[in-house]
């Protein structure tokens, strides 16, 4: 990848809403770049097993996922930089992407930022995250055998992330501000059957305390006010997402929660810029979902170059 290069296509993640674009405008034999600042696969790295997305039939380790789309663009001569992108400078028809490793100009580009987790924002959270606080049960879960641990959180996320650390802990107590859970039926039921885990409804968590480790948290019943403790050795955060868009605040029309609204092109209020995958307005989240919007997205900012 060359400074100053100017690019058709500049791509920002490098998860399955970016491969796939890469993948489609690469194959266009459009000059393709995309910046990643982690790890590429993006979410689905941190997966686990994958078991919905189509072909293949026993599951595959999201790594592995991310890896194999990865390969599969460069093959076809997508070009990648591990950097951050900063902010979003445009003159006229020109793009200029800012990364933490120099400005890139292009004709079209592809948002494919993703998400990350939401945080509680309790005390002891951030003091204690990587000390018995995690948001990745696939990679801290190992580190939890035979203790006690819980999880907050009522959606998919945290039922996954429930359902695997079950596999180590020697209980898991699901923490949830409601008394229904958000997730799948399929994943309700799969919890509901596993002996070693336990819900705690209509709580929140209110501080996570410990010395150099977690060691409790303080409780809070929300129907009744009731205050009360729980001694753990690890507490998974599973409440969500959060679109990653602050590097596009004031360049880009974002909604209030932060996310980019397209339209079935995938094209954003601005001639040339798309967005595709868990960064789009009202995105269903899935990788599979995600690979598609890529694919839309690319296919409208080839239509974008040529016409
Ligand atoms: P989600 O579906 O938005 O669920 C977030 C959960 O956190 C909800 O139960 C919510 O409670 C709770 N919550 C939010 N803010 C909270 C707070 N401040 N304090 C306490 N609880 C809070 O998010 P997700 O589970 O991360 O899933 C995101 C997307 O990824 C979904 O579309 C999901 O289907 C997908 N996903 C799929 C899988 C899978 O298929 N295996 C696995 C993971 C994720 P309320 O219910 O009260 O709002």
């Amino acid at each position: 990848m060359e400074m100053n290069k100017e690019y058709d296509v500049v791509i920002i993640g490098g998860g399955p809403a970016g491969l796939s674009a890469g993948l489609y405008t690469a194959r266009a034999r459009l000059s393709s770049l995309l910046i990643e600042r982690g790890v590429v696969g993006g979410q689905i790295a941190d997966a686990e097993l994958v078991e919905n997305y189509p072909g293949f039939a026993e599951g595959i380790s999201g790594f592995e996922l991310g890896q194999l789309m990865h390969q599969q663009a460069t093959k076809y001569g997508l070009e990648t930089l591990l950097a951050e992108a900063t902010g979003l400078e445009l003159h006229g028809e020109k793009k200029v992407v800012v990364t933490t490793k120099g400005k890139f100009t292009t004709k079209a580009l592809i948002i494919a930022s993703g998400s990350q987790r939401r945080k509680l924002g309790i005390t002891g959270e951030e003091e204690f995250t990587g000390k018995g606080v995690s948001y990745c049960a696939t990679c801290d879960a190992p580190f939890f055998k035979e203790e006690p641990v819980a999880v907050v959180g009522g959606g998919d996320a945290a039922i996954t992330e429930a359902l695997h650390l079950a596999k180590f802990a020697s209980r898991v107590k699901v923490i949830h501000r409601r008394s229904q859970l958000r997730a799948t039926r399929i994943l309700q039921e799969k919890a509901l059957s596993e002996s070693k885990l336990e819900f705690i409804w209509n709580t929140v968590v209110e501080e996570i305390e410990g010395k150099d480790k977690v060691k409790r948290l303080k409780l809070r019943q929300v129907t009744t006010g009731e205050k009360s403790t729980l001694d753990v050795a690890g507490v998974f955060i599973a409440i969500g997402l959060k679109p990653n868009t602050d590097y596009l605040k004031g360049g880009l029309p974002l909604d209030a929660a932060g996310y980019i609204a397209t339209n079935e092109k995938m094209e954003t209020g601005i001639p040339g810029i798309f967005a595709a995958g868990d960064v789009r307005l009202n995105s269903t989240r899935q990788a599979i979902t995600a690979a598609g919007d890529g694919a839309t997205a690319a296919i409208y900012a080839k239509r974008f170059i040529t016409e």
